[in-house]
């Protein structure tokens, strides 16, 4: 099971060889549609030599995320696989049989719909575009200050460290993170992939303006000069907030959902 592009944002070259080895060793490839943001339109996984894929349609296709659902993944595959699919479908001795919920949650595969064909043939791909132009204008207007995991033209995200700085004045990427709340920023994925240490992901997406990709790009440079300037202000962010930093597992454990007008 793999995503192309991979989690810290890059395009595998070598796709076609690592699925045929996989094949020639008598495996299977499945494809994680959780980067397809990247390639919509322009790669098809299938050529890429998958042979299952499931589509994360709120990464993807523009259906609600988070709030605890309702999601859904819309499931793929070549022929080779199809007396293998549920019984509604196939109707063979080597059907899985009845899954639950066969269609998943109708609401959101039509909402997924919509927003295809709202973007039509040409607009699939040119959203895909624009997610992966926006992502390296972003990081090439960063990559003076900020450091990046890797130093490569990325697809529709980037992934910085901040390891050294760290390491040199003790602001971590939770430091970064709070101060961007200060500016009215929503912060980046932290602390992901693992394997970046100190790691700020960054994914714009096809929808950010120029003007939007500006603002925030002088953001973060702004909070890199107020670091190197006094590390210890970072530390006090977020200050224009409601709140300020709040003890993350009771936050995630017993989440105030409504806003009461009373400050703790
Ligand atoms: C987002 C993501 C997931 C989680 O997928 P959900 O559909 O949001 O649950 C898993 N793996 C990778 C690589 C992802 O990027």
């Amino acid at each position: 099971m793999l995503t192309n592009p991979n989690t810290v944002g890059l395009f595998d070259k070598n796709i076609l060889e690592i699925t045929r080895i996989v094949h020639e060793a008598g495996g299977l490839c499945y494809y994680d549609g959780a980067n397809l943001n990247a390639v919509m339109g322009i790669v098809r996984p299938g050529d890429m030599g998958f042979d299952v894929i499931h589509l994360n349609l709120h990464k993807t296709f523009s259906t609600p995320h988070g709030g605890g659902g309702p999601g859904s993944g819309p499931v793929g595959c070549k022929e080779c696989l199809r007396p293998f699919l549920p019984d509604f479908m196939a109707k063979t001795p080597e059907s899985i049989g009845r899954v639950k919920m066969f269609y998943g949650n109708f609401g959101v595969v039509v909402k997924a719909l919509a927003y295809i064909m709202t973007l039509g043939r040409e607009g699939i791909p040119e959203a895909s575009s624009n997610a992966v132009l926006n992502a390296n204008y972003m990081m090439n207007k960063l990559s003076d200050l900020y450091k990046m995991a890797y130093n490569e033209t990325c697809m529709h995200e980037f992934v910085m460290t901040l390891e050294d700085l760290k390491h040199d004045i003790n602001v971590s990427a939770m430091d970064i993170a709070k101060a961007l709340l200060d500016y009215g920023i929503h912060p980046p994925t932290m602390y992901f992939p693992l394997i970046v240490h100190e790691a700020l992901m960054v994914e714009p997406t096809e929808t950010e303006s120029k003007e939007t990709l500006d603002e925030a790009i002088e953001v973060f440079r702004s909070i890199y000069e107020a670091a190197k300037a006094d590390p210890e202000s970072l530390h006090q962010a977020p200050v224009r907030t409601p709140v300020r930093r709040l003890d993350e597992v009771t936050a995630a454990r017993k989440p105030v959902l409504r806003y009461t007008g009373e400050q703790e």
